[in-house]
């Protein structure tokens, strides 16, 4: 009797569907032009937003972290005690986020994952957008608290629904990301934050793609909008424009202190390596003094944004650099992505349950890394390919 019978028939079937993750292999460090099957390609896939993956003062600050604090941190810091590198990137963090305080998690996912559970609990209420990102729905499931799904956007629809429950005497919650990641459109964080005042609900962003790109210097959504203090809950990634590992919480200090005693991932799970966390300081660093790279990654977006645009292709309504080229059928849209892939250009095609059905699409991610050149060539072997397949005339 085969035990794992039923993954193998899940796996066929995704195979037959065209939905089984081709996993590509990379013979080069992540940047604008990368190395698969011993080819040079162009990279329009990764969330590398800012290019620091290959930062060369990154690089060097990863090195000082090894050569100073060895490879591991050791165990749990409740445990081993904590370095004092993520003290310092903690409290620089917070410096960049104007946040009372903040706490390292291990990635992205683990801090949504760490998070809701402790705000909400069973009886409680989560209003929560329906795009939200898989890791706030599994926090949210995590928190055993019942999910009231709003609108994507629709401040209307959040109110009705707030209003439905006003009278409930429980915790609520209202979780949005901040930029949603496969359409680049950003969420009306100053009708959120009224609404989370008045009717009593906790409010939480999750920044992961608004951070670095977002803001004065890239320091986020809250930044952008001038809610700081305001939005009780910025949680963010390390791993996107930051460009290295990790995720974080940033608030007030009462919740800081209490993640710190009561998250799990914090409590049961090693933190972040001297190389990565010492490399993340050097971000902040860097971040703080210069907002080239943010201007840049704006300048490629927009111009990549305008070429598709006069070309025909439909980028739908991202507000940030994220430019999705929607194709609309499935089969065309992985069609298109093979074909780019033949030609040099490495871009994902994303299709449902990505995205809902009859939106597939290619997600393209500029960086500020790219040149104006290499943009060009992948719109140049967009617009052909586009145009044997009939999506543009
Ligand atoms: N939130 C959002 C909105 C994301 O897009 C992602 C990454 N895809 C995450 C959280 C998870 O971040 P990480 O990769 O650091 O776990």
């Amino acid at each position: 009797m085969d035990k794992f019978e039923f993954m193998r028939k899940e796996l066929d079937e995704l195979k037959e569907k065209g939905t089984y993750n081709t996993i590509r292999v990379l013979e080069s460090a992540q940047g604008p032009w990368v190395v698969i099957n011993g080819r040079k390609m162009l990279n329009l896939c990764a969330n590398n937003y800012l290019g620091l993956i290959t930062n060369e003062e990154v690089k060097s600050a990863a090195i000082e972290g090894v050569k100073n604090f060895g490879v591991g941190a050791g165990a749990v810091r409740t445990i081993a005690g904590t370095l004092t590198l993520h003290e310092e990137l903690e409290k620089k963090l917070a410096e960049f986020k104007h946040a009372e305080a903040v706490i390292l998690l291990q990635s992205g996912i683990l801090a949504n994952i760490a998070t809701i559970p402790l705000v909400v609990g069973e009886g409680d209420l989560i209003f929560s957008d329906e795009l939200n990102h898989a890791s706030i729905i599994d926090g949210c499931r995590l928190s055993k608290a019942t999910i009231i799904r709003y609108k994507h956007l629709d401040m209307a629809d959040l109110k009705e629904k707030l209003e439905d429950y006003k009278d409930y005497n429980v915790r609520k919650l209202i979780v949005t990301d901040g930029v949603f990641s496969m359409d680049g459109d950003i969420a009306p964080l100053p009708d959120i934050v009224e609404l989370g005042e008045k009717y009593g609900a906790i409010t939480m962003v999750d920044d992961a793609h608004g951070e670095g790109v977002l803001g004065d210097h890239g320091r986020g959504i809250v930044d952008y909008f001038h809610l700081e203090g305001k939005i009780d809950i910025d949680v963010g990634t390390l791993s996107k424009a930051f460009g290295v590992i990790g995720g974080y919480v940033a608030g007030n200090n009462t919740l800081i202190e209490y993640m710190k005693q009561r998250a799990r991932p914090f409590l049961f799970s090693t933190p972040l390596s001297p190389a990565d966390t010492s490399a993340l300081i050097k971000v902040v660093e860097i971040l703080s003094k210069d907002d080239s790279l943010v201007k840049k990654l704006w300048e490629n977006g927009n111009y990549i944004k305008e070429q598709f645009k006069s070309y025909g292709f439909n980028i739908g309504h991202s507000q940030t650099p994220i430019t999705p080229v929607i194709i609309g059928e499935e089969k065309t849209a992985m069609e298109f992505s093979k074909m780019l892939f033949e030609e040099g250009v490495f871009a994902q095609g994303i299709v449902y349950p990505t995205v809902p059905k009859g939106t597939a699409r290619i997600r393209v991610m500029v960086s500020a890394a790219h040149t104006k050149d290499d943009l060009d060539f992948g719109i140049k072997k967009f617009v052909e390919i586009g145009r044997k397949l009939g999506v543009v005339k």
